[in-house]
């Protein structure tokens, strides 16, 4: 089953009942593009995972983002910018201590007091869309102000760069249709909105249980999110990487997933067996627990 999904990567993945979903890989490096099968491009380039030792230089930038969209034959890339702060440090950007990380200057939060690291990647993105297909995206966004923030940093946009967010605080999911102004598209973030939704660590393992991506309370945003954005949603947490939870997401809505490599090609399979119009998502909604939703699905 595996060999046959290996063959069948670069297939499109179109669901029993019609509908094409566009299943991409989660990047943090090179390698994992040119490792990538079947990938429809790339729907996060981890950029704070991608450069670590130094602040790359605008053509460091340009580069690296180049041989990640050539490994993956030219087909979109979603660029994050730098998502600093809680679980991530970067050497060269330090922090001041705080008391609780996740809940301080987490992804663009950071920049607003000092905006120059953001506006050398955002150059350098823009640079590289007038070479070939890229979305950019930002980390952590809660507010529309931060948006509009954004947006102006990120000045006159080159044809063809479409703009998005990471939806990964309860917050701005509950109120999307407010702060998607200006945008393309927004992508949901699901280890993260899980973490703020169950208020779990993600990173601590004795509360590992309750930080579950098919807790309804998640899917219950997601849903939200979906009906209200008005603009292109994908996913590009760890639950698009699950291949039962990839149909569920899919029946919700979401026409984009973006996984680990090695789960591409297994994604993309589960898909084209799915018929998504058999998917009771009412009930799924409605669940009392996340393991009630693994028993529906
Ligand atoms: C997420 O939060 O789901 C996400 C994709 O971003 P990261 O895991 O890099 O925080
Ligand atoms: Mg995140």
């Amino acid at each position: 089953e595996r060999e046959e999904a290996l063959n069948q990567a670069a297939q499109p993945a179109i669901t029993r009942d019609g509908q094409l979903i566009e299943v991409l890989v989660n990047v943090g490096s090179v390698q994992d593009a040119i490792d990538a099968r079947g990938a429809d491009g790339s729907g996060l380039v981890r950029t704070e995972v991608l450069f670590q030792d130094h602040a790359p230089t605008v053509d460091e930038q340009v580069e690296r983002f180049r041989a990640i969209a050539a490994a993956l034959q030219g087909k979109p890339i979603t660029i994050r910018t730098w998502d600093i702060g809680g679980d991530k440090p970067l050497p060269f950007l330090p922090q001041d201590h705080e008391a609780n990380p996740f809940l301080g200057e987490r992804g663009i939060r950071v920049f607003r007091r000092r905006p120059e690291l953001l506006r050398d990647q955002l150059q350098a993105i823009r640079h590289v869309a007038t070479e070939t297909p890229v979305h950019v995206m930002f980390p952590m966004v809660t507010t529309a102000d931060e948006v509009a923030w954004a947006l102006q940093e990120l000045g006159p946009r080159p044809e063809g760069l479409q703009v998005g967010i990471m939806v990964e605080v309860p917050a701005a999911a509950l109120r999307i249709d407010t702060i998607t102004e200006g945008l393309d598209f927004v992508s949901i973030g699901t280890n993260d909105l899980t973490q703020y939704t169950t208020a779990a660590d993600r990173t601590n393992t004795s509360v590992a249980a309750l930080a579950d991506g098919l807790d309804p309370a998640v899917l219950r945003l997601i849903d939200h999110v979906v009906r209200n954005a008005g603009v292109r949603v994908a996913v590009c947490g760890d639950l698009a990487s699950d291949p039962q939870s990839a149909v569920l997401l899919a029946a919700l809505g979401v026409h984009e997933l973006s996984a680990v490599g090695p789960q591409v090609p297994l994604v993309k399979a589960r898909l084209r067996q799915a018929d998504l119009s058999e998917v009771d998502t009412a009930e799924v909604l409605a669940a009392r627990d996340a393991a009630q939703v693994r028993g529906l699905l």
